[in-house]
């Protein structure tokens, strides 16, 4: 461009070049920055129909400006920053209390990047804990291994791999998509440093039959005397469960259940970037594993994989607990409940699909083509309802179960009873033009570990 800049228009300005191959050199000004960034994600999707994730969109401008007061802070520097740090250690006691943690001992958790983080944190807890034991007893600690089921989300297997970890993952079977305590005598062992039990899983969004593990377990270390602690993958069902069924024992009443992570940036309702693990005690979060840094005022315990980060999710977090408080998350979750049901209803009176989760607890809507629909699959309608902007997700299932796809919608809050009937039949007329003009769409052909042939649940 050859203009002197103060001529430049916005037409001029989207039309910059970018290079495609080599660093930019000569800067540009600030509005022809925007306009360029801008312009670039315009064909993105918009998150707001992107139902396959389930990752909040929304945050009221209160909320935003919390956010972005914080998001030049360190997370880390808590001599800095104490009070962000304050908050935090606040919050853990509070999700200890909302997942019933026993009374009269002192909570243990952190807020990290996800549940990804929060997950490998607690894996590696349960690695420890089970390496010292078997060191303790005189006995091989060299082969440990972790029970999942086959709908796990994908950070297991990264830990799994990551930290050396034996697989066993026991597979599903169609028309069976969660874990129960049906096939665990081939799966355990005394190698086994916990087992991983889902509240709210991707695929299906069903729990995994947490209180049969649990039951099971008992009656294992009974027999065996090898006891087994169970972690809970509360990524979604973290932020479901308490405020929708007081009543369902998932979570730290169940005595085996030493751990549990979940979401903020999913049910938790703050931008992507927040995470929580929490155990049962202090003592569970293993003390191999707690680094002691010099801070101003004296030691700090740190113990998450990642240093630094943005604070303005924790600020965010707080806000929102503040907020909403008990009865405000009970009430959305109750309302974006109704309207998964209200979807889900409307698909099936269609006549084109079948129900993949019988129960629902948290706001994800699974369907599968009903057997009689020969002529497309889910994959079609996932891409059919993508004119209209909606992004699903089609999925072959995990094995042994790979011969059943899913269609799997996530309701998210800021999805009205308006919006999710809109979806409805956004949904339904993408089978009636699939049905008289056939679809073509296959599962996609994924890379990867022998160990993992199948879709890797999206978040
Ligand atoms: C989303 C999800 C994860 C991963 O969590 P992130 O917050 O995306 O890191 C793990 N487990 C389950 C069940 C999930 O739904």
């Amino acid at each position: 461009m050859s203009q002197s800049p103060d001529l430049l228009t916005p037409y001029d300005q989207f039309n910059f070049e970018v290079p495609e191959d080599h660093f930019p050199k000569m800067g540009m000004s600030s509005r022809a920055a925007q306009a360029l960034v801008l312009s670039d994600e315009w064909t993105d999707t918009n998150p707001m129909l992107n139902m396959s994730s389930f990752v909040t969109t929304y945050a009221e401008p209160e909320a935003r400006s919390v956010a972005h007061q914080n998001m030049f802070k360190n997370y880390i520097d808590h001599d800095m920053y104490p009070q962000l740090f304050a908050m935090e250690t606040r919050m853990v006691k509070w999700l200890h209390e909302l997942w019933n943690g026993p009374k009269g001992v002192e909570p243990y958790g952190t807020a990290t990047v996800g549940s990804s983080e929060a997950c490998m944190l607690a894996g590696l807890a349960h690695k420890w804990n089970w390496r010292q034991r078997r060191q303790k007893e005189g006995k091989d600690a060299s082969r440990p291994n972790m029970v999942t089921g086959g709908n796990v989300q994908i950070v297991w297997k990264k830990f799994l791999r990551y930290f050396d970890v034996e697989p066993r993952i026991v597979p599903l079977k169609p028309g069976q998509y969660t874990l129960t305590a049906e096939e665990l005598d081939k799966y355990v062992d005394e190698n086994t440093i916990a087992v991983v039990a889902i509240a709210g899983q991707t695929f299906t969004g069903e729990d995994d039959d947490i209180q049969g593990i649990h039951d099971w377990l008992d009656a294992y270390e009974k027999k065996t005397g090898i006891s087994i602690p169970m972690h809970i993958d509360g990524a979604s069902g973290g932020f479901v469960n308490p405020f929708l069924y007081p009543d369902y024992k998932w979570d730290f009443r169940l005595p085996r259940v030493q751990s549990i992570n979940a979401s903020g940036h999913k049910y938790g309702l703050t931008p992507p970037g927040l995470g929580w693990v929490v155990f049962r005690e202090r003592k569970i979060f293993n003390e191999d594993l707690v680094f002691y840094v010099n801070y101003l005022g004296g030691e700090m315990p740190t113990a998450t994989l990642n240093f630094s980060r943005n604070s303005m999710q924790v600020a965010v977090q707080y806000y929102q607990f503040l907020r909403l408080g008990f009865e405000g998350y009970k009430r959305i979750m109750q309302r974006t409940l109704d309207n998964a049901v209200a979807l889900r209803q409307r698909l099936v009176d269609s006549g084109y699909f079948t129900i993949m989760n019988d129960t629902q607890r948290i706001p994800v809507v699974a369907v599968t083509l009903d057997k009689k629909v020969k002529k497309f699959s889910e994959f079609d309608v996932s891409n059919k309802v993508r004119e209209k902007g909606w992004v699903l997700s089609a999925y072959q299932m995990p094995p042994n179960a790979e011969s059943v796809n899913s269609l799997r919608v996530v309701v998210r809050p800021h999805i009205n009873h308006n919006v999710s009937m809109k979806l409805a039949d956004d949904i339904i007329n993408a089978c009636k033009w699939l049905e008289q003009h056939g679809g073509t769409a296959t599962p996609p052909k994924l890379h990867g570990h022998a160990d993992e042939k199948s879709t890797a649940a999206k978040c």
